[in-house]
């Protein structure tokens, strides 16, 4: 006997199925009516219908290699034939094998790697370790965040998410963010928030500086809202880490792997982490995996301390393997060369909208990381809709997502900015396209102008 009617699944019995019985991340299930989705290719997916979209989402910016690329497929089937599962306790080829290049690709003296199932598992063993190697409690977390649906990780996120989480893990205290649109300080030029080392060091002044574990940041801001850094922001906050032996922790799960047209954000500005946290497109997430590489000094305490950490999935055999294959194929195909030429395309085509849409406060972005903030007023900044928006607030930029999406475009947005994240293997006529839809659904904002 089979256990659900062995009919044939058509995109309405997988709708029903899902509607009755799959909890969805972060949304009232009522609400829902998500698309049924049969197949998908490099960076585009499709429905049981056959309509296609444009994925410029790279689903949750994990996809960098697109759908289904035929190599990551073939390895995952390869290391699947040969050895689907061996515990984390074991020296095994492909977690090996993959850890090495890890040591090789991120910066400066980056070392040994910690696998784990994603970005939030990664940042809760790197805030753990944290503590263990200064034997200080305090994480200086920032406000504009996202870390991760854990309960550690979820009380280092800053965004209103964290609120249904709270009173959350205690210990982390919180700084502003460079957010230099709307400078969360209303200072001019030079202003010690969006520079970074001053706001911290103000902070610890407070916080007491020895009393501090670790700073973790997102280089590139992410989730809440595509923001860039000044020049001189994370040299200046590890300089200030170094006084006090506090340990920096990136958080690029999103930033990393070319996403920015760099292998890694932290690597535009040259600034070194003492941990680096990545997950997404470390392998396009085929298989779920996340990483903790931390730094050559701390891979010599571990050597002497034990690693308080460990899950029955780390190191997945299958997730090491489709990063080892992700990794070779990045470098066989360019990716991260081909990130930065689209976006360099992509950033000079919306440059070419803003001339035309004045709800388009700011574009951020390099490589395939864009945030376009829209607004209601060039002048006075008046986003389109407000910080944490839902309802009514939010219908603005609904009504565009929703006008893209019925024109085979997939984008979303983070309260007022659009999120532009395709795959690092989108074509030219791919960026083209996508500009094309913007440009023809953009007069839906401009009409609140
Ligand atoms: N850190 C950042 C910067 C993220 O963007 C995310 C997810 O979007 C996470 C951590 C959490 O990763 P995961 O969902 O794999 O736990």
């Amino acid at each position: 006997m089979t256990i659900v009617d062995d009919e044939v699944w058509t995109g309405s019995r997988v709708k029903a199925a899902d509607k009755e019985f799959v909890i969805h991340s972060w949304s009232t299930q009522g609400a829902l009516n998500p698309i049924p989705v049969a197949g998908g290719l490099g960076s585009w997916f499709w429905d049981y219908d056959g309509r296609k979209y444009l994925d410029f989402q790279s689903q949750l910016v994990n996809l960098n290699l697109g759908h289904q690329h035929p190599r990551l497929i073939e390895a995952i089937r390869e290391q699947a034939a040969e050895m689907c599962y061996i515990g984390p306790g074991f020296a095994q080829r492909s977690r090996a094998e993959l850890a090495e290049m890890m040591a090789h690709l991120t910066p400066g003296d980056l070392k040994m790697s910690f696998f784990t199932t994603g970005g939030a598992a990664a940042n809760e063993n790197a805030v753990r370790l944290a503590r263990h190697v200064t034997g200080r409690q305090k994480i200086v977390a920032r406000y504009r965040s996202y870390h991760g649906a854990t309960a550690g990780a979820m009380s280092l996120t800053g965004d209103p998410r964290r609120w249904a989480a709270e009173p959350g893990v205690s210990g982390v205290v919180r700084m502003l963010d460079p957010y230099t649109y709307r400078c969360p300080a209303g200072h001019p030029d030079p202003c010690p928030v969006c520079s970074g080392g001053p706001h911290l060091e103000e902070i610890l002044q407070y916080e007491n500086p020895r009393s501090v574990a670790a700073v973790i940041l997102e280089p590139v801001t992410g989730t809440n809202g595509l923001l860039y850094p000044s020049e001189g922001y994370l040299k200046s906050i590890r300089e200030v880490c170094d006084r006090y032996g506090i340990l920096l922790i990136f958080d690029e799960v999103m930033s990393g792997f070319g996403r920015t047209g760099e292998m890694f954000a932290c690597d535009h500005w040259g600034v070194v982490p003492d941990i680096l946290i990545t997950a997404k497109g470390l392998n396009s997430g085929y298989v779920p995996l996340g990483a903790m590489t931390v730094s050559t000094r701390i891979s010599e305490w571990l050597q002497d301390n034990k690693f308080w950490g460990g899950m029955t999935y780390a190191g997945h055999p299958l997730a090491c393997a489709s990063g080892v294959a992700s990794l070779q194929i990045m470098q066989d195909e360019n990716v991260v060369d081909n990130a930065r030429i689209q976006g360099e395309r992509l950033g000079a085509g919306l440059a070419r909208l803003a001339e035309r849409h004045p709800s388009i406060g700011e574009i951020r972005g390099r490589g395939l990381f864009y945030g376009v903030e829209l607004v209601k007023d060039r002048q006075t900044r008046e986003p389109l809709a407000p910080f944490n928006a839902s309802g009514a607030d939010a219908a603005p930029v609904n009504r565009i997502i929703k006008a893209a999406m019925d024109r085979g475009l997939y984008l979303t947005a983070n309260f007022n900015v659009l999120r532009l994240t395709p795959p690092l293997v989108i074509e030219e006529a791919e960026i083209d396209l996508a500009l094309d839809i913007l440009d023809n659904v953009l007069p839906l904002a401009d009409e609140h102008y």
